[in-house]
């Protein structure tokens, strides 16, 4: 214990209550502390369980003044909250991870230089200031290539695949739609990925740093839809996927829970997509496979105790249930057959009103061959697909 750790019965703040800040308030609460949650949204799942709601819009000034008084350290939930808000909390109380740390990583074009400058492996990539310029900026980056919004873009939201120059002339319009004022894109060559992996990493105030194993995540339309442990990979692809999250956190001197996108490229290559500062929806099978969830670790080291090895219990698949899917599910006979299969998990976050693309929930089956929680999982996404189509 030291003079930065947070007591049991203080206060910890997090900005935006989705599910993830949710699940964190969850974690905090059975850990002895209490959560203030401050997200505009009233509807937010979050505010369900927090001590302290705040449901105003994060510029306004007595809310801040109320949400700093409250609290004994921040942290958030995604990385689109604003930095600046980040930075004048600081000046009260801790954040964690840090805004320095938000702000490197938060806009995808400063998060791509900083990667790209300490020498880690990431997709060739240039900057897009005005989409009149794709012509030049895909001549440097070869396509086809993704075109992204450099801030507040997700799930595949503000992307656009270019196959070749000539399509350039189609997609141009969509992109220009799409600008604001000072709008910046990054245009990343396309990655010929085998697969999708993504990895936890957990930084303490003390410098210490654990992993979480790592795994293999399928998506659909941009949005994940399946995430599988432990990941099939060579020792030598694991070993590399953590020697890279491990020196990420400590390039970045972040404190809190992060997860790193990888892509595998053929001939055991890999990648790094994206860093987040803050649990992800690859690590919710921790919620039920993992000594520790995502959100205990996150809650341990926002609270300035050393991270936890964690130990993973079995192998997990996780399905994410998006849009009408978690309704869908459950008036389907074979898709309820699945979900009373033993050491299987529905989780609803709640969410008040349903939208297309939105996630709602997700299902993780847990048995102790990966062979047998893949079948399942694909099964239940086969289930869901058919449901959709009919
Ligand atoms: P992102 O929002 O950047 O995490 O992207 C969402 C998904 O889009 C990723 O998980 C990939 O499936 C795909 N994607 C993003 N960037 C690239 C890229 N440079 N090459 C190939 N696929 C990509």
């Amino acid at each position: 214990m030291t003079d930065q750790t947070i007591e049991p019965g203080s206060v910890l703040g997090v900005l935006g209550g989705g599910q993830l800040g949710a699940l964190f308030a969850g974690a905090a609460n059975a850990a002895g502390y209490r959560v203030a949650v401050w997200d505009p949204d009233p509807d937010a799942p979050a505010h369900r369980l927090a001590a302290y709601s705040f449901a105003a819009p994060f510029a306004d000034l007595t809310t801040f003044a109320a949400f700093a008084a409250v609290v004994s350290v921040v942290t958030y939930e995604w990385e689109n909250v604003p930095a600046e808000l980040c930075e004048r909390l600081e000046r009260e109380k801790p954040v964690r991870p840090s805004s320095g740390v938000l702000r490197h990583i938060q806009n995808r074009l400063v998060q791509k230089r900083f990667l790209a400058r300490e020498g880690f492996p990431v997709p060739r990539f240039a900057a897009l200031t005005n989409p009149d310029q794709m012509p030049e900026v895909l001549r440097e980056v070869g396509s086809p290539a993704v075109c992204k919004t450099a801030m507040a873009g997700y799930d595949g939201k503000g992307q656009w695949k270019v196959d070749e120059p000539r399509a350039v002339p189609r997609i141009l319009p969509s992109i220009k739609a799409s600008a604001r004022p000072g709008m910046q894109w990054i245009v990343e060559a396309y990655v010929p990925f085998e697969r999708e992996l993504s990895i936890l990493a957990a930084r303490g105030v003390d410098g210490g740093v654990i992993v979480y194993p790592l795994v293999e995540n399928e998506h659909e339309q941009g949005i994940l839809r399946t995430t599988l442990v432990p990941a099939l990979v060579s020792e030598a692809v694991a070993e590399r996927a953590e020697g890279l999250a491990r020196a990420v956190v400590e390039r970045l001197e972040g404190v809190g829970l992060f997860c790193l996108e990888l892509f595998l490229l053929p001939g055991n290559d890999v990648q790094i997509n994206e860093v987040a500062p803050r649990p992800h929806n690859s690590g919710h099978y921790t919620l039920n496979a993992s000594s520790l969830s995502q959100f205990e670790q996150q809650v341990r080291t926002v609270c300035g105790l050393p991270p936890e090895k964690p130990r993973l219990l079995s192998a997990a698949a996780m399905v994410n249930l998006i849009g009408d899917e978690l309704n869908r599910m459950k008036q389907e006979p074979e898709c309820v057959k699945l979900l009373e299969l033993p050491h299987t998990f529905l989780h609803d976050y709640g969410k008040r009103e349903t939208r297309p693309r939105r996630k709602m929930g997700h299902v993780t089956f847990l048995a102790e061959e990966r062979a047998t929680v893949k079948a399942r999982a694909e099964e239940l996404r086969d289930r869901l697909h058919a449901a959709q189509a009919r």
